[in-house]
């Protein structure tokens, strides 16, 4: 993997950067800016090396059509106010309006394609077709392509991918920096090492149990994946998240856990109401009681304070996913005391993931608070999980 130092003379190059402003909005407010500072450091070194840059990125999941709600205006604004320039964005994402703003760039400008999920080929199975795309990506006119976008080196998709395999490439600084971060989780973890696992992917997330079992002390759950594993252990959950045909699974980790004589931690309490609304009636139930027509939206007081000693008397912490539906108040208290304890961890504490990073901040956490907010949730797991990164993989070849 080179670094964009390797990369030669930049000045009056094009550079095509694959960023990750997949940024969380209301309406077309930014609630959480996170991943598009994150990418401001790689962005200006390529300016001042006299680059000129074409921002590759997407936001949501437009799946392969064009949807305003979906457009990267709003981030293309905010990027331009953090760089201190204008921030062209092109209506299209490889059409006359890109290749046209492309033609004209300087040295130092940038320019944003729009959302690459608008083509249907940016996530396509079908490799001939993601290669097609990134023919037309790289015929925007770039010399060399940077990948910074961490929060998705995990997919092979045609921007993080494939446009690597045809042009000279190298690692930005996120990247690297991220990657740093993880090697040191997967190489000089100090025992006891404490992985958290929450959100709402429940299904991603339970594929990489598996794995965790084999590297982390202890594994604490909570978010929406616990009812999984709460109906596993023989308990019904209410109208709760639950991926049914996931229980065999979770019995089946419960079980290894055991045998492996790793500690697999769930609430005891949690939070519940009757719908899924901020104004709700919430109250605290024991964790094998969910009444039928009620969802578990937090975890309760007495697991919150649990996970938080495991927490604090860890060296190594990795967190991905929120504890709960962290954006209504009601249900906010289980994510804010795992956060609260992993700011006391003595040893390396990292946290994984879009949403987690919003709520940290969202909660009036710093960032100087954990050893590391990482921008990618899924991508950190992978990488934790000892996958190969697709993203990764392609620089490596070039
Ligand atoms: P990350 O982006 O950090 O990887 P996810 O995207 O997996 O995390 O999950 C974040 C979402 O999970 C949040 O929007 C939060 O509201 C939701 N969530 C957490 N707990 C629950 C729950 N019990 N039921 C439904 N949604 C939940
Ligand atoms: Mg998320």
């Amino acid at each position: 993997m080179k670094s964009i130092s390797d990369l030669g003379n930049l000045s009056g190059k094009k550079v095509l950067i694959r960023c990750d402003l997949n940024v969380p909005l209301d309406g077309d407010k930014i609630t959480d800016d996170g991943r598009i500072r994150a990418s401001v450091p790689t962005l200006n070194a390529l300016r001042e090396a006299g680059a000129a840059v074409i921002v590759l990125a997407h936001l949501g999941r437009p799946k392969g059509q064009v949807k305003p709600e979906f457009s990267l205006a709003p981030a293309a604004k905010r990027l331009g106010e953090l760089l201190g320039t204008d921030v062209q964005l092109a209506s299209d994402v490889v059409g006359e309006s890109a290749q046209q703003l492309a033609a004209g760039l300087g040295d130092g400008d940038v320019m944003m394609c729009e959302n690459v999920r608008y083509e249907p080929a940016e996530e396509s199975k079908d490799e001939a077709e993601r290669a097609e795309l990134a023919k037309k990506y790289a015929a925007l006119g770039a010399d060399v392509f940077v990948s910074d976008g961490f929060g998705v080196v995990h997919r092979k998709q045609a921007s993080v991918y494939d446009v690597a395999k045809i042009l000279p490439n190298a690692a930005g600084k996120l990247v690297e920096k991220e990657v740093e971060v993880l090697k040191q989780l997967t190489t000089e973890t100090k025992s006891p090492y404490v992985v958290v696992l929450g959100g709402s992917k429940v299904s991603d997330k339970l594929k990489v149990i598996d794995n965790l079992l084999k590297t982390a002390d202890t594994l604490v759950i909570g978010g929406g994946m616990l009812y999984t594993f709460l109906k596993a252990n023989g308990h019904e959950v209410g109208t709760s998240l639950l991926e049914e045909d996931q229980v065999e699974t979770c019995k089946n980790y419960l079980a290894e856990a055991e045998k492996l004589g790793k500690q697999i931690v769930l609430p005891t309490d949690v939070v519940v109401a009757p719908e899924f609304n901020a104004d709700a009636p919430a109250t605290v139930v024991a964790a094998d009681s969910i009444p039928a027509d009620q969802m578990g939206l937090d975890i309760g007081p007495e697991s919150a304070q649990a996970f938080a000693n495991v927490i604090r008397s860890a060296h190594t912490v990795f967190w991905n996913g929120p504890m709960g539906v962290f954006e209504m108040a009601a249900f906010a208290n289980g994510t804010r005391e795992v956060a609260e304890a992993l700011t006391k961890v003595d040893g390396l504490s990292v946290v994984g993931g879009g949403d987690s990073a919003s709520a940290v901040r969202a909660l009036g956490f710093a960032d100087e608070d954990f050893g590391h907010i990482s921008t990618g949730g899924g991508a950190s797991l992978e990488y934790l999980e000892g996958k190969e990164l697709p993203g990764l993989s392609a620089l490596a070849d070039n």
